[in-house]
């Protein structure tokens, strides 16, 4: 099925959303370098004129808003909106990307501190033009990211991987979608969100590009590792009832030592003389009726994932084309 046709799509109207939280140190050389970026791709006419940024103030308590309102006076491709309290990195990115979503065609999500490189951007958008509807950027090495930081990243992907979460490896939530693509997410109406899990299920034509990833430009890593658990425990449970499988199989598991341990109770009990007594009765429950919960738990959460399934309503299939 897969055509070979290189059918340019014209230069997008492209919209970089930018969740920020508390970022006054950040944006003042954020927003020139994204600004000069946009001028250089329509320089190329790679873009249209009329491309712009889209800041999302997620509840910030310092002087993040003032400046935004500040920065849209003397440059209005600079526009922005303001969350009413503070949400989480993912909400706010989510908020930016359905507030361009009927205002441009192509959407280009980065983080305010610069640490994704901006110039990926242009290869983003030569892969959109060339087709692509997602495309990812991916880090080709952390050197610049502190070894917890990296090591405890580079967990939780094999640990989310390991738990039946599909993500794209070393991808955080840099990428480019299209206007097309931003449609199909909005169809997915769950509150715990999870958009790297998401995207990868949207489906459509995805491509990849690559870049080094950088240190914070300026301020200090919005990030700490509570909250990086947090959105890795979330995106576990909001994709997949494996966990939950994880109980019932410890419960098959102990039910097989149940009846070895059963065997050697037994023949201590009659053939040991020493034997002491209630021993045998207690060690038969505590193995027998143990291993029952835990499989009758495994096989409640089996039910209850499929309720949790049915009640996030995901789309059920998405329609590409009609001819
Ligand atoms: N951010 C946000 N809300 C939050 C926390 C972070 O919008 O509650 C934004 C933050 O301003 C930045 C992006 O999410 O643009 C990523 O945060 P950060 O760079 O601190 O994370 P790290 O790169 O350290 O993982
Ligand atoms: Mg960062």
């Amino acid at each position: 099925m897969e055509e070979k046709t290189t059918i340019e799509r014209a230069a997008p109207l492209l919209a970089i959303v930018i969740p920020c939280y508390n970022e006054e140190e950040a944006l003042p050389i954020t927003l020139p370098v994204l600004t000069a970026l946009l001028d250089e791709m329509k320089g190329e006419s790679l873009i249209s004129p009329s491309s712009y940024i889209m800041c999302v103030d997620d509840g910030s308590r310092d002087n993040t808003w003032h400046m935004l309102q500040e920065r849209h006076r003397l440059d209005p491709r600079i526009r922005a909106i303001s969350l009413a309290h503070n949400r989480g990195h993912q909400y706010a990115l989510l908020a930016g990307l359905m507030e361009v979503r009927d205002r441009c065609d192509a959407a280009v999500s980065i983080d305010a501190d610069l640490q994704d490189d901006p110039r990926a951007m242009i290869d983003m958008v030569r892969l959109y033009r060339a087709g692509s509807d997602v495309v990812y950027g991916v880090r080709s090495s952390r050197k610049t990211d502190t070894f917890f930081k990296r090591s405890t990243a580079h967990a939780f992907y094999s640990f989310q991987k390991e738990m039946g979460l599909e993500t794209v490896y070393d991808h955080a939530d840099y990428r480019l979608m299209s206007n097309f693509a931003l449609d199909l997410l909005a169809d997915y109406h769950e509150s715990n969100i999870f958009l790297r899990g998401i995207i990868p299920q949207i489906g459509l034509k995805t491509s990849v590009v690559t870049y080094e990833r950088a240190s914070r430009v300026a301020g200090e890593s919005k990030y700490p590792l509570s909250k990086m658990l947090a959105l890795s425990i979330d995106g576990i449970t909001s994709f997949s009832a494996r966990p939950m499988r994880w109980i019932f199989y410890t419960g098959l598991v102990s039910f097989v030592l149940t009846l070895i341990v059963a065997v050697y109770v037994l023949i201590s009990h009659f053939f040991t003389a020493t034997s002491n007594p209630g021993w045998a009765s207690i060690m038969l429950s505590i193995w027998g009726l143990g291993s029952l919960v835990l499989i009758s738990i495994g096989l409640v959460g089996e039910y209850i994932g499929k309720i949790f399934v049915e009640v996030k309503a995901r789309p059920r299939f998405a329609v590409k084309e009609r001819i």
